[in-house]
């Protein structure tokens, strides 16, 4: 048998290629994709020696064998080099993937044309010879010899240039190794096409190439890492997981609380309006007093929550600072009055009126500072300062709130825990306070993602001042003046601010009691009211009859609310145009902006009080009445 070619190279490669597979099979943890890759790679370049061999051996032969058995054997030796190229690519994008970086696709897609384009060339050449053939007996080069090379360094390639990435990605050392193994390989190629046609290097070149890699990538402490990068992924989706179950749960919990919450503070404004003995109203009082502090507590659970899951957004809009301001003294005055401690406005009557930012946040925030003031004072007096400085274009201000009390003073150790979720300290004048210590953790993170900071000065025994300072923009010119607020009694006697027979409303919700409580809050208005006990009833009652407003409930078993809607929404419905609101339990972040974008007109959320019924009403009635 003759032999054109030296194959010494190829046979030495053969020989380590077959240790380097054993070696990596019996050292390398298979459970790792990237090991199994690798290990796919050394056996694709093994059966590509083995082939070069066997080439070698049929073409020199050529004369005696059956030019078929050529064909068949040559064609399969390039189609393997090919086939090495899209292992290499696919080991780079899992090296890449272990350091989380996400290859991109494009060469993916070309390297599947340029793969389609080759193996069409390949099979074409059985019939017109344009790479190779076997013509007179000997093998012989067409005019398409050269793209042979193509496909296999196209994945060469760009495979390559993955490795270079994990290289950048993982230091210097790994950069050069890389930088070695393709040089080799370049070289291993160049020698063989240019230099010594007859002496075979290509895979043996590849050989030492995969030896530098798996001394480079493969070692056992880059498997250790990526061992460690797999099991911190599995730990990250886990904890993800865990974190949106307790999202999920802290959303039905709340909602679950709000729904029996909304029917006994209903109930108790009903029997507060309604009784005249005295210690009925006492009782009722009392009830509305811890009904308000639970809500509160769910409330803060839930912004808790939506703070940590990053939901928690800043929503800005125009608003007064004025009737802000207002409504934050006229919610702390009761409880200050009640503590006998005064309550001093002092704000600075040049501060810009008409701001632009998260008003609703900002009243969280000082209703935080001011409830906290009166909580932990027992005699003397809570200020609230008002202050503003100029900031950048004279567009925008930094607005300062301070409050400060004649309290019981925090320590300067406890000064440092003061923000952290569940702090509360162990005061002994602190005791029989009611709280979560949730209050300053959400307080803190609110100023933060409105950009703003807190911060506190306090002394034991005299007095702490907490101050935000928060950067609003100005809507429109107007300064904010004196500020009033009319001292109202303990005991607000309720009056009505509509009253409208002529108007008609449906109410729907599952729950019976909540219809009653609607029903009780609104009797003084004397709207006439129709209720609805689930989805289908509301769709019957809408189609037959028209409504001034319908309150929707949203979660109904079978039709919910939102089907519901959908069916009144349509043109065929006589209140297809009808202003229909939620009414819902559901108060996850963004849940207005949800409600409104499903085709709901507005939005209450549960427990809903008697006043903001009918300051809805007013809106949508009023509304009706401007139109006629
Ligand atoms: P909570 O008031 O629900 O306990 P906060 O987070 O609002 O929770 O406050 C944390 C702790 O900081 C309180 O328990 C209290 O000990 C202390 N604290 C907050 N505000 C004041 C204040 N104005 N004067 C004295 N102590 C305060």
């Amino acid at each position: 048998m003759k032999l054109d070619y030296n194959i010494y190279y190829e046979v030495a490669a053969a020989i380590f290629l077959s240790f380097l597979t054993g070696y990596v099979r019996l050292q390398y943890n298979m459970k790792l994709r990237s090991n199994r890759l690798f290990l796919r790679l050394a056996l694709s370049i093994l059966f590509n020696d083995i082939l070069d061999i066997v080439t070698a051996f049929t073409i020199s032969n050529a004369d005696v064998l059956p030019e078929m058995l050529n064909m068949v054997i040559n064609t399969l030796y390039l189609l393997s080099c090919a086939l090495t190229g899209v292992i290499l690519l696919d080991y780079a994008s899992e090296s890449l993937k272990n350091l989380g970086i996400e290859q991109e696709k494009w060469h993916i897609k070309a390297g599947i044309i340029i793969g389609i384009i080759y193996f069409s060339l390949i099979i074409l050449n059985f019939f017109t010879g344009c790479i190779f053939d076997f013509k007179g007996k000997q093998y012989n080069h067409g005019s398409l010899y050269m793209s042979i090379y193509v496909i296999p360094y196209f994945y060469f390639v760009t495979g390559s240039i993955g490795l270079l990435k994990v290289g950048y990605h993982r230091g210097k050392k790994v950069l050069l190794s890389i930088f070695a193994y393709m040089s080799v390989m370049i070289a291993g190629a160049l020698i063989q096409i240019f230099v010594a046609p007859y002496t075979l290097l290509n895979i043996f070149a590849g050989s030492v190439g995969i030896t530098i890699l798996l001394f480079s990538l493969e070692t056992p402490e880059y498997e250790k890492l990526n061992e460690t990068m797999e099991q911190l992924r599995r730990a990250k989706e886990a904890a993800q997981d865990a974190n949106e179950a307790k999202s999920r749960f802290l959303a039905n919990m709340s909602h679950e609380i709000r729904t029996p919450i909304n029917a006994i503070m209903g109930m108790n404004e009903l029997i507060l309006r309604e009784s005249k003995e005295a210690s009925t109203i006492e009782y009722a009082q009392n009830i509305a007093s811890a009904s308000e502090s639970l809500l509160g507590i769910i409330n803060d659970i839930l912004d808790l929550s939506k703070i940590e899951s990053g939901k928690m957004e800043v929503v800005p809009a125009n608003y007064s600072l004025r009737t802000l301001i207002t409504d934050c003294c006229k919610m702390i005055e009761g409880r200050a009055s009640a503590k006998k401690l005064e309550l001093i406005i002092d704000a600075d009557k040049t501060t810009p009126c008409n701001l632009y930012g998260d008003d609703v946040r900002l009243h969280q925030i000082i209703t935080n500072i001011l409830t906290n003031a009166v909580k932990y004072t027992h005699e003397g007096s809570v200020t609230l300062r008002i202050r503003w400085k100029s900031a950048g274009d004279g567009k925008k201000i930094l607005l300062i709130v301070s409050v400060e009390d004649t309290g019981i003073g925090i320590s300067d150790e406890n000064k440092e825990k003061l923000f952290g979720s569940f702090e509360r300290f162990d005061n002994e004048k602190n005791k029989g306070i009611e709280g979560t210590g949730l209050g300053l953790a959400i307080t803190k993170q609110l100023v933060e993602l409105m950009d703003g900071n807190i911060g506190v000065y306090s002394t034991i025994g005299k007095g702490s001042l907490f101050y935000v300072e928060i950067p609003q923009e100005i809507a429109a010119l107007g300064e904010l003046g004196d500020i009033n607020i009319n001292k109202r009694t303990q005991n607000t006697v309720y009056k009505e601010k509509l009253v409208v027979p002529d108007k008609r409303i449906l109410v729907v919700d599952d729950v019976k009691v909540n219809l009653k409580v609607i029903e009780g809050l609104l009797k003084k208005t004397q709207i006439q009211i129709e209720t609805a006990d689930g989805g289908a009833k509301c769709i019957e009652k809408a189609y037959n009859k028209k409504y001034d407003v319908i309150l929707l409930d949203h979660m109904m078993p079978e039709i919910d609310g939102e089907d519901a809607l959908k069916e009144i929404k349509k043109e065929g419905c006589i209140n297809h145009d009808t202003p229909v609101i939620v009414l819902t339990a559901y108060v996850m972040a963004g849940a207005r902006e949800k409600y409104i974008e499903k085709g709901f007109d507005d939005y209450l959320s549960k427990p809903v009080s008697g006043e903001d019924l009918e300051d809805m009403l007013i809106k949508y009635i009023k509304k009706e009445k401007n139109d006629e």
